[in-house]
């Protein structure tokens, strides 16, 4: 819902507070997750992360968030879905060119990362987006990802 997106980039702060103490849960279920088989828990939990997310960003399941680094604002919403900052063509008004009646959601991202604690994450370039992840669970892939050793962590280890 539009109006609810907005009150997410105004609310930027809070919500990177809570992701932060959720994202240390997920990482903290990371064995449950384990042992039920991340495969099995994959459409549930998508059902679940679309529902909130839908409800929060708009979010359209890419399955690679970025939330934390676009002050709120999901960049797939972006007419062009572009990641990395605006086209040319952001209207005097701050709106987007291809949908005069929505603020640019580069616009909404940069001023949502002004609230934020770590917003200048917005400042990093992302690499292109990997389609073969659009549906998938982030939030099971943040836990797998933040609970996995680094590559050179397992080559010391073996
Ligand atoms: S960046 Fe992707 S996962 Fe995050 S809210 Fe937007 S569509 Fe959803």
């Amino acid at each position: 819902m539009y109006s609810v997106r907005l009150w997410s980039v105004r609310n930027a702060r809070l919500l990177e507070a809570l992701y932060a103490v959720f994202e240390t849960l997920l990482e903290s279920l990371d064995p449950v997750f384990r042992r039920i088989g991340y495969r099995r828990l994959e459409r549930p939990v998508a059902a679940v992360e679309k529902a909130v997310k839908s409800f929060l960003f708009d979010c359209r399941m890419c399955g690679d968030c970025l939330l934390s680094s676009t002050g709120m604002s999901c960049p797939m919403n972006c007419p062009k879905q572009l990641r990395n900052g605006p086209c040319g063509g952001v209207r005097p008004d701050g709106n987007c060119e291809v949908d005069p009646g929505m603020r640019c959601v580069w616009v909404e991202a940069w001023e949502g990362s002004r609230r934020m604690r770590h917003g200048d994450g917005i400042l990093a370039v992302q690499v292109a987006f990997d389609h073969r992840s659009a549906g998938r669970s982030f939030w099971l892939e943040a836990a797998r990802r933040r609970s996995a050793p680094a590559p050179e962590a397992e080559e010391a280890a073996s």
